[in-house]
């Protein structure tokens, strides 16, 4: 199968998923996980109307991103960064990415908001939520509650980041549908700091991947993030 067969697949599931909740398929963005995968997978997908694309590490993506957007004269892709970021390479991580969904530690979004100061900009992020407290996992622990409020009362004031969101990754399960109870538990901790910090968006719910993002969609998600079902198995 061609990644444009297989972008035609995963659209309609993601449409049939939508209508099954009751939702607008326009209201979910596709990421396109091209992480091991090389440019000439990314310009196939964006050949094929990819326009968002995520990558999970820094070395990649300086190799990656420049080539991708040489070859499509800049500008047509929007870069999303899903893996851990560690704070000695924010600054670049910012400077290659659009998008940064794993923001995982307030001292992360400290430093990543120092350089965006310097920089004049202000740096779309989403907060990742360990929603299943699994200790292999990065993330903001979503318990107990009050610790994090206080985290996000410091996240939320900082100019150079503006929050859209949370992202977390599923836990790894047997089926999709055991799944289900965290992307339930990620949308309500979502609803939750709606309500408390209401100057932030929130509007962004990140979850769902090749297993489990019909599951996800059910549950609210906003943006999915896929790259198997896309690309293929990774070697
Ligand atoms: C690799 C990765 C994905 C995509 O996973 P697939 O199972 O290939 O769809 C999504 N999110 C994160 C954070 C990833 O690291």
């Amino acid at each position: 199968m061609s990644v444009a067969e297989n972008l035609a697949r995963v659209r309609e599931q993601i449409e049939n998923a939508a209508r099954r909740a009751g939702r607008n398929p326009n209201d979910i963005t596709l990421v396109a996980v091209s992480k091991t995968f090389p440019v000439q997978a990314v310009l196939e997908a964006y050949q094929a109307g990819a326009r968002d694309i995520g990558e999970n590490r820094v070395e990649e993506a300086r190799e990656k991103i420049p080539e991708v957007n040489r070859q499509l004269n800049e500008g047509k892709l929007r870069w999303h960064l899903i893996g851990h970021l560690q704070r000695r390479k924010a600054r670049e991580g910012i400077a290659w990415f659009d998008v940064i969904q794993s923001l995982d530690t307030l001292r992360l979004a400290e430093t990543m908001n120092r350089h965006a100061v310097a920089a004049g900009i202000q740096v779309p992020v989403l907060l990742q939520v360990n929603i299943a407290n699994d200790p292999q996992k990065f993330g903001f622990a979503p318990e107990p509650r009050a610790a994090l409020w206080r985290e996000m009362e410091k996240i939320a004031a900082l100019p150079g980041l503006r929050v859209q969101g949370l992202m977390t990754i599923g836990p790894l399960v047997a089926t999709a549908e055991q799944a289900r109870p965290y992307f339930r538990g990620l949308r309500v901790l979502r609803d939750e700091l709606a309500a408390r910090f209401i100057n932030v968006e929130w509007r962004e719910l990140s979850m769902g991947m090749t297993d489990d993002y019909a599951v996800a969609i059910e549950e609210g998600a906003t943006i999915v993030r896929i790259g198997r079902a896309i690309f293929g198995q990774r070697g």
